[in-house]
């Protein structure tokens, strides 16, 4: 631990207004590159102990973002604060004990290949110059942590990815730093050891308080381990809250296209089928989550709205815990009285309902 910054970081603050459990904050970050703004106005906070998810498409000012948070690109205007700290404006030799305190996994892990897995570990402790018996002591206690005690000697050649990229959240630990940034670190594994990473970086915010941001492309990675999600897309913050709420309730066009993959959809051969105007049946999209959806939502409408409704896709996800649901009902006939009351009692339930359209013979 290097304990000048400790006391450093901890002493009084009093020219900002930072709450001190922000470990980090932005404000109205702008950068752009020639006529490119690749962050345009971008304001948000990681809070103390919570995993936020960053997730945009490539092209977004991901890593414009990142850069700016530790010290790499300077933004134009707005600030960077790392726990209570302004870095945007610092020179190289200040930046550097700041950087420590956000430990990085990367996408290829960027392991060195001519050192053991133990000293790729302690590596952050050698630069900090800290005694080769504490270097190991904490690589140990680390590689433990991660699952690969046993690894301690060998070369990252002879790793898997998963565990390549265990290594890589060790040595991003070892400085013990306020905040884990990691950049699309899940990205180069399959969905089996992305899950097993994932459920480590969960682990480690759970038993230790860690702060982590997560820098993605994938809503998957957001889906099972952020607290709280920020969209970006063309260098703003389009979309921001608890994660179950955004996935239950997408506001913006980019948040419903990246979760498009992991929510359901219509099956195709009854969406090539959809037309305007009357039709044998209506095809109704119902959205339901949170306390909506504990209900006996269905069998109620049932009973409250006498006649048939068939049930022709959807399903029930968790997220965050909470259930959050998509049901494709059809609702045969042309009597829009009839289908004005069904709509009418799933609102009541705060359901969200859109007519998606009508088929001309049962789906
Ligand atoms: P992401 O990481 O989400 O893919 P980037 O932050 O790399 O997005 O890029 C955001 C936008 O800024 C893109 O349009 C990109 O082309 C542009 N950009 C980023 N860095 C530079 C640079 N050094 N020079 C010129 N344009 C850049």
């Amino acid at each position: 631990m290097n304990l000048h910054v400790t006391a450093e970081l901890d002493g009084p603050i009093t020219t900002n207004p930072v709450v001190r459990e922000d470990v980090v904050r932005l404000v109205d970050l702008k950068r752009r590159f020639g006529a490119t703004p690749a962050l345009d106005g971008v304001s948000l906070t990681v809070q103390k102990g919570e995993i936020l998810g960053i997730i945009g498409r490539s092209g977004a000012g991901k890593s414009t973002l990142i850069r700016c948070l530790n010290g790499l690109e300077r933004p134009d205007s707005g600030e960077v604060f790392i726990e209570a700290r302004e870095i945007s404006r610092l020179g190289e030799r200040d930046l550097q004990p700041l950087r420590r305190r956000i430990g990085m996994v990367f996408q290829h892990f960027n392991l060195l290949s001519a050192k053991t897995v133990e000293e790729n570990v302690a590596l952050p402790l050698k630069i900090e110059g800290r005694p080769r018996a504490e270097r190991l002591a904490r690589a140990a206690e680390l590689l433990q942590l991660v699952g690969l005690s046993e690894k301690a000697q060998a070369y990252p050649a002879s790793l898997s990815g998963g565990q390549k990229q265990r290594v890589g959240i060790a040595r991003a630990l070892a400085a013990r730093p306020a905040l884990l940034l990691s950049d699309e670190a899940t990205s180069a594994l399959d969905p089996e050891t992305t899950r097993s990473i994932l459920a480590l970086l969960k682990d480690i915010n759970a038993r230790l308080g860690l702060t982590i941001l997560l820098i993605t492309h994938e809503m998957e990675v957001i889906r099972s381990i952020a607290d709280r999600v920020a969209v970006i897309d063309a260098g703003r913050i389009v979309e921001e809250g608890a994660v179950w709420q955004v996935f239950a309730n997408p506001k913006s066009e980019i948040t419903r296209s990246l979760l498009g993959a992991i929510r359901p959809q219509l099956p195709p051969e009854i969406a090539s089928r959809l037309a305007a105007g009357e039709g044998a049946e209506t095809i109704l999209r119902i959205d339901v989550a949170g306390q909506a959806a504990h209900g006996p939502l269905l069998s109620d409408l049932s009973a409250a709205v006498p006649g048939p409704f068939r049930l022709v896709h959807g399903g029930i996800d968790h997220v965050q815990r909470q259930p959050v649901g998509t049901l494709f009902l059809s609702v045969p006939g042309t009597d829009a009285a009839h289908l004005a009351a069904v709509i009418a009692f799933l609102k009541d339930r705060d359901a969200r309902v859109e007519v998606l359209g009508h088929v001309a013979s049962p789906v």
